[in-house]
């Protein structure tokens, strides 16, 4: 089961989401345990402040570091105490990853979803108003992440975008298994197009080979869409995806025939 702890100022936003669909389930199976950690609750003063005017001047507020070092210090007890264990079992302390939400951080893609799927215990920590000390920064985190080159509100939305994203690819999270395999960026490109009842919709026919029954035939298709559809909408993504000889002969024929098309 893979832990997660969530730092935040506002734990009913997150609450709200690890109750309901996949998420829910696996919460529900025991697939992941979903926590949150109110850091007010540690601020350590009387008024429950956890921001303070940014040395030097200027406008914003800045998370004080404090607040947020002794919730993730709370997490890391309680989790060593409840004998959080290694992965075969053995009595090493799992090391969680302790990821700061920013903007300033890496990208986050599938790639680093499937990276974070491994572990055992991920703490998030949700930012607000104008940022962190720079002390969370250098001294607690093991990684910081960014969901795209915008900015939000707070760092709740985009810990909920990686925490869905882990937490789908979990044993046991998805209905179908197969599903999670074939998504969009697990295999390197774009997913093949899909198309369910009715055959024909005001005309819009569905293409004859998924009706063939043909299974071989079906598979050959949709990797052959797929590479279509990464070539037309995300190219960048063919530099890195795993080629067989056989989609580098079809890539050039859709490329070739895109380049006639465009005479
Ligand atoms: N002043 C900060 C800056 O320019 O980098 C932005 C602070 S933002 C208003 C408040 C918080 O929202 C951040 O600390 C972070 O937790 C979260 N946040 C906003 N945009 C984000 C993004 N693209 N990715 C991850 N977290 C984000």
């Amino acid at each position: 089961m893979i832990r997660i702890d969530v730092l935040t100022l506002f734990p009913d936003m997150c609450e709200g989401v690890f109750g309901t669909s996949i998420l829910g389930k696996a919460r529900e199976k025991g697939i992941a345990s979903l926590n949150t950690v109110n850091f007010r609750d540690f601020s350590g003063n009387k008024h429950n402040s956890v921001d303070d005017t940014p040395y030097g001047g200027g406008g914003g507020m800045v998370l004080k570091p404090d607040p947020i070092f002794a919730a993730v210090e709370h997490v890391l007890a309680q989790s060593s105490a409840g004998g959080e264990q290694g992965e075969h079992g053995n009595t090493e302390a799992v090391k969680p990853r302790i990821i700061l939400m920013c903007p300033q951080g890496r990208t986050y893609n599938q790639q680093i979803a499937e990276e974070l799927a491994q572990e055992q215990h991920l703490i998030f920590i949700c930012g607000h108003y104008e940022g962190y000390d720079e002390r969370i920064r250098e001294h607690l985190v093991t990684d910081e992440l960014s969901i795209g080159d915008y900015v939000l509100t707070g760092g709740e939305l985009p810990a909920l975008t990686v925490i869905d994203s882990v937490v789908r690819l979990q044993p046991g999270a998805l209905g179908n298994e197969t599903s999670a395999i074939s998504d969009s960026f697990s295999t390197g490109l774009l997913e093949y197009p899909h198309y369910t009842r009715p055959a024909e919709f005001r005309g819009w026919k569905v293409p004859d080979m998924l009706l063939s029954g043909h299974h071989a035939n079906i598979v050959e298709w949709r990797r052959e869409q797929a590479l279509q559809r990464t070539l037309e909408r995300r190219p960048d993504l063919l530099e890195t995806a795993e080629l067989t000889a056989k989609d580098k002969q079809t890539l050039k024929r859709l490329q070739e025939q895109a380049s006639l098309e465009q005479k």
